[in-house]
C-alpha cells in the first residue's frame, strides 16, 4: 500500500512505471500514462482527485 502511494506521488504509472503526462487547465490538472494504464484528474479548487487505474 505504501509503495503504491509513493509511486502515485512520484507521478509515474503504477503499471509500466512511465512518467505521467500532465495537462494543466484552469480548474483541472490531468495526469495520464502515455500507454493509457492510468489517469488522474485533480480539481484543486474543489479539493477533489479522481484516479482511474487499471484502464485497459
Ligand atoms: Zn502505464
Amino acid at each position: 500500500m505504501l509503495t503504491a502511494l509513493k509511486k502515485i506521488f512520484e507521478h509515474k504509472c503504477p503499471i509500466c512505471n512511465e512518467p505521467l503526462l500532465s495537462v494543466n487547465e484552469t480548474l483541472c490538472c490531468t495526469k495520464a500514462c502515455p500507454e493509457g494504464h492510468y489517469k488522474e484528474e485533480s480539481y484543486c479548487s474543489l479539493g477533489v482527485r479522481i484516479v482511474y487505474d487499471g484502464l485497459k
